[in-house]
């Protein structure tokens, strides 16, 4: 047999053992190892290393400055003040901008290239004292009654066994623990699936507004517009499963037909060329775990729950489920008789709230009464300062943005039944778009991180 292949007598010992080294399972071990804890955090792949979801939020920013990190980001950032909406049943375009949100102290957020971002915040955490190994990947974890012991493998075949008092899966959406545990679920009420690449030479907004995220919806989903500060923009469409199964091209062929379909972003792509001649695929990626934690274990970010990208809150979520995650291990592992249940309790609620208040507009968002109140937002009962720290991802804070949020849902239930054929109309075409086709026909869609 070949030494390599063996399990190591001594497993190596921790604390706390994170399953990947995304934003989530980084962020999670930096505040435990500067709590003092032994931590490993084991991440699959090598940084740098592609990842999608580039824009991020400007309540993202409170988060980096208390990993100290505010400034790196800075500097890899393109600054994003705000967001555009272009619908195709409208003349104009909508802005908004974060400074006009309720707290008025978050006026901006980042476009990043995730590479870069993920690979800084590894190695943040390793500077804080977690051992942090790439080219790691966790085969298996068994619970027991003192901790887990974790199998992984790593580059080249060795394999690796770890003892660890608790457990943290950011395994993002490869979801390990909640396949292991056999308590993931589609979200039967979405179901979109996302096609995306990078160009370089696009035509940006001008100004303050150049580093704004463009939305453009049209009859098969919506875009995403991102532009990067290294000059290239994201580029990516968000479509509904039956229009996937139209797919009779290669995926290329598709997207450019795709992005045919709308004047406006075609003609911002007319002189663009597509970076590295690439197209990437994601199949549907909307579902939750049925559990947020155990007594040895948590998820967080992804490895819990994702429903769609269209307010861009994925890392912001992903980020603060570790803030939330760290405070909650630290306590199952020193108070796990007193405080364990009440604060695993309180996770599970906070890890609801956020997916849950940005799923209330995605599921509607195509409505044509809600569609009209982003292209043009006002603000009776402070509804589009709300919606804007809604937007901005000041949801966890002190912002009482709570009740204004109600009446804005109060505003859209009471226009749907003055306006019911219309409101018909759209939950009809929306029940439609969600049906399911089945697998995706041709070549095979890549699963894009
Ligand atoms: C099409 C699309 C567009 C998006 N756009 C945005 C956006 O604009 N803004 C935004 O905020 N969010 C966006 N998101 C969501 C965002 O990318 C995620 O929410 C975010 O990356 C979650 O972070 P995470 O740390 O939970 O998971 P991830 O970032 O996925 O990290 C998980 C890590 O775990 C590693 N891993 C997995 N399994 C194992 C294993 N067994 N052993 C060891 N390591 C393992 C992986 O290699 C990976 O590095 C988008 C998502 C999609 C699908």
């Amino acid at each position: 047999m070949n030494p390599t292949q063996t399990v190591p007598a001594d497993p190596r010992s921790c604390d706390v053992l994170v399953i990947g080294g995304g934003p989530a399972g980084s962020t999670v071990a930096a505040l435990l190892a500067a709590q003092g804890r032994d931590v490993v955090l084991l991440e699959k792949s090598h940084h740098p290393r592609f990842h999608i979801g580039e824009s991020l939020l400007p309540a993202n920013v409170a988060l980096f400055d208390q990993l100290g990190l505010r400034e790196q980001v800075e500097a890899i950032g393109m600054q994003k003040y705000g967001i555009e909406f272009v619908s195709p049943d409208h003349e104009h375009r909508s802005y908004i901008e974060f400074a006009d949100a309720w707290d008025k102290t978050m006026p901006y957020a980042w476009q990043v290239r995730r590479s870069v971002l993920d690979e800084m915040l590894f190695r943040n955490a390793a500077a804080r004292g977690a051992d942090a190994r790439e080219g790691c990947k966790v085969r298996e974890v068994a619970f027991d009654a003192d901790g887990a012991s974790i199998d992984a493998i790593a580059d080249g075949g060795a394999k690796l066994r770890f003892r660890a008092r608790f457990v943290v899966d950011a395994s993002g959406r490869d979801t390990f623990l909640a396949n292991k545990l056999r308590c993931k679920e589609k979200n039967p009420r979405h179901n979109t699936s996302a096609l995306f690449g990078h160009y370089t030479n696009a035509r940006r907004l001008e100004g303050k507004r150049e580093g704004n995220i463009t939305i453009i919806w049209f009859q098969h989903g919506w875009f995403w517009f991102i532009p990067l500060a290294d000059g290239t923009t994201s580029v990516g469409a968000v479509c509904w499963p039956y229009y996937l199964k139209s797919r009779d091209k290669p995926l290329k062929e598709f997207f450019a037909d795709t992005i045919a379909l709308c004047p406006e972003l075609e003609d911002r792509l007319k002189n663009a060329s597509l970076v590295g001649d690439t197209v990437h695929a994601t199949g549907n990626y909307s579902y939750e775990a049925r559990v947020s934690s155990g007594e040895r274990y948590l998820l967080l970010g992804d490895a819990y729950t994702f429903i769609d990208p269209m307010f861009s809150s994925g890392l912001y979520l992903a980020m603060h489920s570790a803030f939330d995650g760290a405070d909650v291990i630290a306590t199952c592992l020193d108070r796990p008789a007193r405080d364990a249940a009440r604060a695993r309790k309180h996770f599970h609620k906070t890890m609801l709230k956020g997916p849950r208040e940005y799923a209330w507009f995605i599921f509607r968002v195509c409505n044509p009464t809600l569609r009209q109140m982003f292209m043009y937002p006002a603000n009776p009962l402070r509804v589009k300062e709300a919606l804007l720290s809604l937007l901005a991802g000041d949801l966890y804070g002190r912002t009482p943005i709570q009740p204004s949020l109600w009446a804005l849902k109060a505003i859209y239930y009471l226009v749907s039944i003055r306006s019911l054929r219309r409101s018909w109309t759209g939950w009809l075409a929306r029940k439609r778009n969600v049906q399911d086709f089945g697998p995706l026909k041709g070549e095979t869609i890549v699963e894009a991180q």
